[in-house]
């Protein structure tokens, strides 16, 4: 039942996966009986904070910083920390709601959180993010550790800001350990991380195209954002012989009709923090799209022609007038990248449609999983080279696609990878869950 309305979001997510596991629970009556859904809706513990801090000009700023704790069934909290300023209860909720059955995917022995702040980085100074980051650590540092709880970067969270909340929680802590993933390669961070969502995406998109005898190569695909995820699912489509033609940010979209110039993206995001729009003062042939010029139903990104789409931004970014217009467009493929980006009538469409659809749960959780293996690398002491993350990233990726496909299978919906993905998830944690008593 929903009670609040503030957190249209987490119900959101909540309906999705108890509409896929209702054959399950028809199937395995204990689950009712032992209340496992009554218990997993129910985060073990939330935390909410205030995050003072100093900006440039002496004024004192407060922001909301959250963490939620959502389920330890399968080990220690695992989920990373969004800035922005739309974060709110309801959005870190549903984030860490997801989280749970992602994680279970992997096959790894972690368990479901997230966390967060509506701290907007954008415009900020660097010595303003690092103040911030020290504020914010002051408190969460009482809440998490590498056996508890061990957070990561997400939407405005990068190789940066981990290292400014990493140093305060060292500093604090008195310890040098995995609190934190995402870290930078030159002190404990993982090869591959950066990439991991992204690429791990592609990998996912690779299994889904090779089960219809498909391939990437010669592909034409959309991609939103240009951020961590949306930039590193560009590279390894090129690396596979496909071409991305869109990108976007949060002011517009960019088409490019031989290809994104990644190298130019890469400039603007990642060095210069600027905007996608100063593209076309290298590529005036290219076509930008202002956010205000966006059909009022949806999203310029996906009303271009291509074989495949791969939304990489932010929830609810795909509508149902969206999915129309790939469907119509010949679009045989959606992947997400991102966290839920398709709403729930988009989703219904496309596997009305029997299109092959990889929910995000599944396909973006390679970033998960690679910061597990730098949770591995920092308790072993170990350092492993990039080319042996990516084959174990490959691997798992590989493994959840058959994981999802197999539980479609034994529910009688082989292509639905949503009803797959959710009750494979699902099961892992109900049954440990049960095993380890009503906690
Ligand atoms: P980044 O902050 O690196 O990039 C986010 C991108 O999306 C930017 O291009 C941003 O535009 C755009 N964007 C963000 N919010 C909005 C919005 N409300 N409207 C339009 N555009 C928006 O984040 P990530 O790439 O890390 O994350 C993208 C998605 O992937 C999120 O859903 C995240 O939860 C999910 N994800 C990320 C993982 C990771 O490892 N990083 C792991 C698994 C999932 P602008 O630059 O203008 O802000």
């Amino acid at each position: 039942k929903q009670t609040s309305p503030a957190q249209s979001e987490f119900y959101q997510a909540v309906e999705d996966v108890l509409e896929s596991i209702e054959p399950l629970l028809e199937e395995r009556p204990k689950y009712r009986e032992q209340a496992i859904i009554e218990r997993l809706v129910e985060p073990e513990r939330q935390v909410m904070f205030r995050v003072p801090w100093v900006d440039d000009s002496g004024q004192i700023q407060v922001n909301k910083g959250y963490r939620i704790e959502f389920n330890s069934a399968l080990g220690p909290y695992k989920g990373g920390l969004r800035f922005h300023p739309s974060v709110n209860a309801g959005i870190i909720k549903f984030l860490g709601f997801e989280q749970i059955f992602k994680n279970a995917l992997t096959g790894l022995p972690i368990g479901g959180g997230k966390g967060g702040s509506n701290f907007d980085p954008k415009g900020k100074s660097d010595a303003e993010i690092m103040r911030f980051c020290q504020s914010f650590m002051s408190e969460l540092y009482r809440h998490i550790g590498p056996n508890t709880d061990v957070p990561a970067g997400d939407i405005g969270v990068g190789t940066r800001e981990i290292g400014y909340l990493f140093g305060q929680y060292k500093r604090l802590a008195n310890r040098f350990d995995g609190v934190l993933t995402g870290k930078s390669t030159l002190w404990g961070g993982s090869f591959v991380r950066k990439e991991a969502t992204g690429y791990g995406a592609v990998y996912f998109a690779e299994c889904m195209l090779d089960d219809k005898d498909d391939s990437l190569e010669g592909k034409r695909c959309l991609v939103s954002g240009s951020g961590n995820v949306a930039i590193y699912a560009m590279e390894k489509l090129y690396e596979l012989g496909a071409t991305p033609v869109t990108c976007s940010d949060s002011s517009g979209t960019i088409y490019h009709e031989k290809g994104i110039d990644l190298d130019l993206v890469k400039r603007i995001k990642e060095e210069q923090n600027g905007r996608l729009e100063d593209y076309l003062e290298t590529h005036s042939n290219a076509e930008y799209t202002p956010r205000d010029e966006y059909p009022e139903d949806g999203h310029t990104v996906w009303r271009y022609k291509a074989d495949i789409a791969f939304p990489c931004a932010t929830q609810n970014e795909l509508t149902e007038k969206d999915a129309q217009s790939l469907l119509e467009n010949g679009c045989k493929y959606v992947v997400e990248g991102a966290n839920m980006p398709s709403t729930q009538a988009a989703v219904d469409l496309f596997i009305e449609s029997n299109t092959a659809y990889g929910p995000g749960k599944a396909a973006n959780a390679g970033g998960v999983a690679t910061s597990q293996l730098e949770m591995m690398q920092n308790a072993s002491m170990l350092r492993w080279s990039f080319e042996e993350v990516d084959e174990k990233l490959k691997g798992i990726m590989r493994n959840i696609f058959k994981d999802a496909k197999r539980t479609a299978e034994e529910f009688g919906h082989p292509s639905n990878l949503v009803l797959g993905a959710n009750v494979a998830g699902f099961r892992k944690v109900a049954d440990a869950m049960i095993e380890q008593g009503v906690v």
